[in-house]
Formats: structure tokens, sequence, C-alpha cells
């Protein structure tokens, strides 16, 4: 782990909180905030965070007033739960297959403008469906497949046609294009990461150059990610969406090592576990397992209160610490700080985070927008 936290004074502080439980370190986040706006400022690119990764109105917020144009979501429940909260500039940046999405998309953007994004001619016709004439037209994206083949359009020609669609019908409006790189962010080599990143740019940038062909204005584009940011800020993105970075995770702690200063977001997320059990030499046994950690990552590393501990899973509600060498059994009741494997899975678990500051009282903030049944 590259970066130490500043809570080691401050863990009595979370003595009478129930765990496992979610920390953030508020220093390092807002430091982490300030960096990645920084890093976009400079470049001349806007940014709009993405909300996957945290699923919080106050992150987002804090986000804004670093600078943030909006803020983007995966899902239509976290622009909902973020719009509750008023932040706006909001963007969808996953396609929907449903009338009631679309209709919730079209009550999201009776409030404040929202951008969504397609990669079909059938989102856009169940958009038609859902709409009123009463209703204000909806910004749309064409979400273009920059080489993941998850979602997006599969060529430029495709890309275009779809965006002649949408500004054809009158209720909405063409804003640019999406494409989001997700096989390049984790890749741990740094130049292979670079050249993956360049290639998906590529395919883009040829969607941009059809859709200007057909003669539409192409003023958005968006896409990137905490992998590839520090080489796509160079184009053709004119916004960055970058997510993990405000938390930060095992996985990134990984990829990001051979990056330099880019690489400098720090861990701003933590699990908090006790041991519970502890019958056994060089093990015990912690109260965070699968409900709380998510799998798809690289185990968590201990951070505070075992020192040279491994994690592994030992079931859905234990953990299990390899404890060094020779070193003390650690006693029922000992508190410990773990990074996340993989943040934004590890985030949905949880209803709240408890956040850490030296100065101000512990605050609670909620983790909003999880899947609801209705
Ligand atoms: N944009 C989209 C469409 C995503 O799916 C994600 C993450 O999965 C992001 C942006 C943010 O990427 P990262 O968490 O690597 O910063
Ligand atoms: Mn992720």
């Amino acid at each position: 782990m590259t970066q130490a936290t500043r809570i080691a004074p401050g863990l009595a502080a979370f003595a009478e909180i129930a765990t496992p439980a979610l920390v953030i370190d508020l220093p390092v986040l807002d430091a982490n905030l300030a960096r990645m706006a920084a890093a976009a400022m400079d470049a001349g690119v806007a940014l709009r965070p993405h909300a996957k990764t945290h699923k919080s109105p106050d992150i987002a917020r804090r986000q804004l007033d670093a600078g943030a144009v909006g803020i983007a979501c995966a899902t239509i429940g976290e622009a909902e739960a973020l719009a509750a909260r008023g932040i706006h500039g909001l963007l969808l940046t996953a396609p929907f297959g449903s009338l009631a999405t679309a209709r919730r998309l079209l009550d999201l953007n009776q409030r404040a403008p929202m951008l969504a994004v397609v990669d079909h001619p059938a989102q856009v016709e169940l958009l038609h469906r859902a709409s009123r004439p009463s209703d204000p037209p909806v910004s749309m994206l064409v979400d273009v497949d920059v080489g993941q083949r998850r979602t997006g359009v599969a060529n430029a020609g495709a890309g275009a046609e779809l965006a002649g669609l949408i500004a054809a019908d009158g209720r909405f409006r063409f804003a640019g294009v999406q494409g989001y790189a997700g096989h390049v962010q984790h890749i741990v080599d740094p130049d292979e990461r670079r050249a993956a990143a360049g290639q998906s740019s590529e395919v883009l940038a040829r969607a941009v150059e059809a859709i200007e062909t057909e003669g539409l204005a192409v003023p958005l584009i968006s896409g990137s990610g905490t992998g590839a940011f520090a080489f796509d800020r160079d184009g053709p993105y004119t916004e960055l969406q970058t997510g993990s970075y405000a938390l930060m995770d095992a996985d990134y702690d990984r990829v990001r090592r051979g990056d330099g200063e880019d690489a400098a977001f720090g861990v701003a997320l933590y699990v908090l576990a006790t041991v519970v059990s502890a019958s056994r030499p060089g093990q015990v046994t912690i109260d965070a397992g699968t409900k709380a950690i998510a799998t798809n990552g690289p185990p968590p590393h201990v951070i505070l209160g075992a020192d040279g501990a491994r994690f592994r899973f030992g079931g859905d509600e234990h953990g299990i610490l390899d404890l060094p060498a020779g070193a003390a059994q650690l006693p029922i009741g000992t508190r410990l700080l773990l990074s996340a494997s993989h943040c934004d899975p590890t985030v949905n678990l949880h209803d709240a985070y408890r956040v850490w500051h030296p100065d101000v009282p512990l605050q609670r903030w909620p983790i909003e927008g999880r899947y609801t049944t209705t």
C-alpha cells in the first residue's frame, strides 16, 4: 500500500461503531477531488466525475464544489438520488431498456436538464413513446463501443445513423458521444495501458468524424476513467468521467503504482472490522467477509491494526487474517482498517459511510441509489 492513513490516533473515534462499516478519510478524499479537478483543468478538459463509485450526494456536492461540470451516473436510481439532493448536470452513462426507465428519465429532465446515452434506435423509440408534448427535450449522447464490447454502437456508421435519428426528432437534442474504455483502465503496465487508450481514442475520433460528416456538431465527447485519464485528457475527450480516483482501492493501488505523479491519489475508503475469533495460532478471524467487501478485485490490504497481516476471505460474514511469523496473537475485539478490494461494488454493500476528519466529529453520509425493488 502506497500510503499510510492519518486515522491511527483517531481509531478510538470508531469505538461505538458497529462493524463491519465503511470509513472515509475526509482529508484524503478532498485531496483526491482537488487533484483530479486540477489535472482536468490544466489540460483544458471538463470533469464530470462518476457517482457509480461512491453513490453519495455528499461526495457529489464536494466534486461540484471542486470544479466539476456535473456528475455521471450508472443507473436511473443513482440519478434520482442525486437530483433529490440538488445535484445537477447529470449524465446517465448506461443505455436503458424499458419504457418505465425512459419515463423516469423524462421526469428527472423536467426538474433539471439531463444527458443520457443511447446505443440503438430502440432506446430513442422508447423515449419517444414515453414522452409527452409538454416534456422539455432530453439531450442525448451516442454511446460508442471503443473496444470493450459491452455497450455502444459497433461502428462509426451506426453512430452517425443514430445521431441523425436523434437530431431529426424534435423531442431530443443530439449533444455528442460517449466512449468508455473499461477494458483499458485496469491494465497494469503503463505503456500497454497508454497504447490501448490511444486505440480507443482513435475509434471514438472516427465516430465523431462520421457524425460531423453528416453535418451535425459534436459538442460533447465524454469518457475515460482513473486508469487512463492521464492519457485521455489530451483528446479527443472534452470531458472526463473518472470515478474510482475519489476513494481508491487495492486494485487501483496496484494498477497505478507505475504512473508517477499521476498516481498520487490516496486511499480514502476503508472497511472497519473487528477480530471476533482467535482460537488458532498465527491467524485471527474478523467480521468482514464477502457481504462487506467485494470479491472482484485483489485482496484488501490491512492498513491499520495488524501489521503485516494478510487478508483472505473466510466466507460470507468472515475474513481471515494470516499473521506474520512470530507476531503476537491479536485479542478478540481488536479493531482494524482494511482497504477495499474494488471500491464501487464494496460501497454498494453498505448503506452509509462514517466520515473521519481529525478536527470534526464523526459524520454519517448515506449511500444512496442502490437497487430497490418496486
Ligand atoms: N464511465 C463509465 C461508463 C464507467 O462504467 C466507469 C466505471 O466503471 C467510469 C466511467 C469510471 O471509471 P473509473 O472507476 O475507472 O474511474
Ligand atoms: Mn470499478
